[in-house]
């Protein structure tokens, strides 16, 4: 910690964002983070069953296998999904991509060559928002594991409501149905594309938007997707 930070936490002891806690330094306490029961599997791509072994059989050609680190229910990690989206804590990615990267660490994955695809929000959020909440935790997570990030591969062009704002799955679908593109760099239209993708969001519900980026991915030639969410509603 540099000195200026030093300083800062002296003026203005962190708090919990869970639960509002002092603290000596992060963004949650022990007892919220210990609160936070991490799954200990992957979910089929498909239907959401849990996996215990990765493979699923019972849709084994879903486009990506799906990992949920806990449930949206838990109140500390829906604190700090919230405070990121919506308060624009940014201290809140640290946790959320530390609690990943725990979560995809125990899982019994081969996790060499992959890279961290976060999923991009529109440019009205953006300008919003400030940030990206998904590549926040993202960047957090790739550190973790040393993987190279590409948070600019994929794009989103169009601005949608938020699919927070609908309750119907079959509308969740349309409301993201091509949402999602690969940026063309127009200096260089080769611009590689990874085999293997770790593609990066907050929350899931439907997993529609997971499946139309998956799609966009796919269509683009990545072979091998895994479907990361901090949190699974
Ligand atoms: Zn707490
Ligand atoms: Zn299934």
């Amino acid at each position: 910690m540099d000195a200026a930070a030093f300083l800062i936490d002296i003026l203005f002891p962190p708090e919990c964002i869970a639960c509002g806690a002092r603290l000596t330094h992060g963004s949650l306490c022990a007892a919220c983070r210990i609160g936070i029961a991490p799954h200990r599997t992957a979910f089929c791509g498909g239907c959401g069953a849990p996996l215990p072994g990765l493979r699923s059989i019972c849709h084994p050609h879903a486009p990506f296998l799906l990992g949920a680190a806990g449930r949206y229910g838990n109140p500390a990690l829906r604190a700090l999904v919230y405070g990121l989206k919506f308060g624009k804590i940014r201290g809140a990615a640290e946790p959320l991509g530390d609690i990943l990267a725990h979560y995809c660490a125990r899982l019994p994955m081969d996790l060499r060559g992959m890279w961290v695809v976060p999923v991009p929000i529109s440019r009205a959020r953006m300008r919003e928002r400030g940030f990206n909440q998904s590549a926040l935790i993202a960047e957090r997570f790739a550190r973790f594991f040393g993987m190279p990030v590409a948070d600019d591969i994929l794009v989103r062009h169009t601005d949608r409501p938020p699919q927070s704002e609908i309750a119907d799955h079959d509308a969740r679908r349309a409301n993201v149905h091509g949402c999602y593109a690969m940026k063309k760099d127009p200096d260089d239209p080769n611009t590689a594309v990874p085999r293997k993708v770790i593609l990066i969001d907050d929350v899931t519900t439907s997993g529609a938007t997971f499946f139309e980026a998956a799609s966009v991915l796919r269509r683009a030639g990545v072979k091998k997707i895994f479907a990361l969410a901090v949190a699974k509603a």
